[in-house]
């Protein structure tokens, strides 16, 4: 199990990477998406490389196994638990289990609802094990329709195929760059609003390339595939020619009252992997979706990994402490790259922020939307993994944290709201869009762990001081009220309603 689990966080498996891999070549080197999708692939390659996190977001580790009659399914979820706290301890997973109540995070991944773990029997002697880490950030991106429903851009949804058609597109249109785009989606026609969503996230688990054996899902799995790549979203909601890398569909019987269309989404970094067990000595027979320990093929070349970020030569540098003339004159599709002190912060140092000062000077500095994997070094710290987080999650808070103590930067993704978009331009501080998921990429980019404060909220929530050197991003909202993610998303609005029409 914690073979299974290690390869899975660390090392994507064929079908996602050739997806990626096609998406990759769609897109001129020298654009957003392109800069974006090279990160990524170097990312998916330093992860494999290091056995690192692909993503420090490890989510919710959820096995689906099958065992032969009479197999002792209690030992066997304690053998998960075991592993997985294993994992969590060998820097594999983040510690992501949550008290919902306390805040409390326990730290190996254990707890009420954490991992999940579903057991079916079949009539084989083996065992089969399957594992999804799906993260946080397009957890969130997940949509339950009801039908009929008036969807913006598409007008009326009908209980019927096209109707279901029109909710899956209107879900990544709607998801732009906050899961971490080009995502895939699984999808439950009918059941009930918890089987329904139990079962999308199901088809996550057939690979990216298969044909869905029911040729009226096929059907629409293809349209809504051919659909969603015009909408132009892009990688990372950047704009760009791949929005979607797979859509898998199934159904379910439904009440005759209810017509529901579930859709999880999950991101680029689609972890999945699974193994078959030998039943009589736990060891692993073969590997799913994969060729056994043959190593992955790299998405790029030893050169083009050793190059680093593509440059264009249009990069702006700027240090930390940052002046309100530096920043104003950054404008939107501006590549800055990074140096200097920034600090981390997500949902729990912003909630402390509105109502305590800050335990550091935040003047003139950078805030990192981020919930780092750091492993203790001696007395100090070093980060393994250190993407960025979903923004729009500080949106009620970020605008006064800005005015209050003079922040200057706030680096994420997926963008922010109205609110934030006014903020930045009343305190003169920009937005910029990191490249989601890359979390080995940007760990390379810090030099040192300078300190941590808050660490009472837990290692992702705590506030850590990073010192790094060119780490890029791209202004996405400006301090002039100009927001690209606005614009993509208005853009791609209009896009919807001509590919998206019956
Ligand atoms: S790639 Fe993005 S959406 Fe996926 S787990 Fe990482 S941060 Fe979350």
């Amino acid at each position: 199990m914690v073979q299974l689990i290690t390869r899975t966080s660390t090392d994507l498996p064929p079908d996602v990477r050739n997806a990626m891999g096609l998406a990759l070549h769609a897109e001129e080197p020298a654009t957003r998406a392109g800069q974006a999708l090279t990160i990524i692939a170097q990312n998916i390659d330093q992860a494999a490389s290091c056995e690192g996190p692909i993503c420090q977001d490890t989510g919710m580790p959820t096995f689906e196994v099958k065992v032969p009659v009479g197999a002792n399914q209690i030992w066997m979820k304690q053998q998960v638990r075991e592993a997985v706290a294993e994992a969590t301890r060998r820097g594999k997973l983040r510690p992501n289990s949550v008290d919902s109540i306390t805040g409390e995070n326990s730290g190996n991944n254990l707890g009420p609802g954490t991992p999940i773990v579903h057991f079916e029997q079949w009539e084989k002697d083996e065992i089969e094990v399957k594992l999804i880490l799906k993260g946080g950030g397009c957890e969130n991106t997940n949509a339950q329709y009801a039908l009929p429903a008036d969807l913006d851009h598409l007008g009326r949804a009908d209980r019927t195929l096209d109707g279901v058609r029109k909710c899956i597109l209107h879900a990544v249109w709607k998801a732009q760059g906050k899961g971490c785009a080009p995502g895939a989606v699984g999808v439950c026609i009918g059941g009930d609003r918890t089987s329904g969503y139990l079962h999308a996230k199901e088809q996550l688990f057939r690979t990216l390339d298969d044909t869905n054996p029911d040729p009226r899902l096929a059907a629409i799995e293809e349209a809504v595939m051919d659909a969603a790549n015009q909408l132009t979203v892009g990688p990372m909601g950047f704009g760009g020619q791949t929005s979607l890398i797979g859509c898998k569909i199934g159904a379910l019987n439904r009440l005759p009252a209810s017509f529901f269309v579930s859709v999880a989404y999950d991101c680029w970094a689609f972890r999945r992997l699974g193994v078959t067990l030998d039943a009589s000595t736990g060891a692993i027979a073969s590997w799913q979706y994969r060729e056994g320990e043959t190593p992955s093929v790299p998405m790029l070349t030893p050169e083009q990994l050793a190059a680093g970020f593509p440059r264009t030569g249009r990069e702006v540098h700027l240090r930390a402490p940052i002046t309100d003339e530096q920043i104003r004159a950054l404008k939107v599709g501006d590549v800055v790259l990074v140096s200097g002190r920034m600090f981390t912060g997500r949902d729990a140092v912003h909630a402390h922020l509105m109502k305590h000062d800050p335990p550091v000077d935040l003047r003139g500095g950078v805030l990192y939307h981020c919930g780092p994997v750091v492993a203790k070094e001696g007395p100090g710290w070093r980060v393994t993994a250190a993407g960025p987080t979903t923004s729009i999650r500080e949106e009620p808070y970020q605008a006064e944290i800005l005015k209050r103590y003079g922040v200057r930067m706030v680096i994420g993704k997926g963008g922010m709201g109205a609110k934030t978009l006014a903020g930045l331009k009343e305190s003169g501080a920009v937005y910029l869009n990191a490249v989601g998921g890359a979390a080995q990429f940007y760990a390379r980019c810090i030099d040192r762990v300078a300190g941590v404060s808050l660490m009472e909220f837990g290692t992702p929530e705590a506030m850590w001081h990073l010192d790094v050197t060119d780490f890029p991003a791209i202004v996405t909202m400006d301090a002039h009220g100009n927001s690209l993610h606005r614009e993509i998303e208005q853009a791609s609005g209009v896009r919807l309603e001509t590919v998206g029409g019956c």
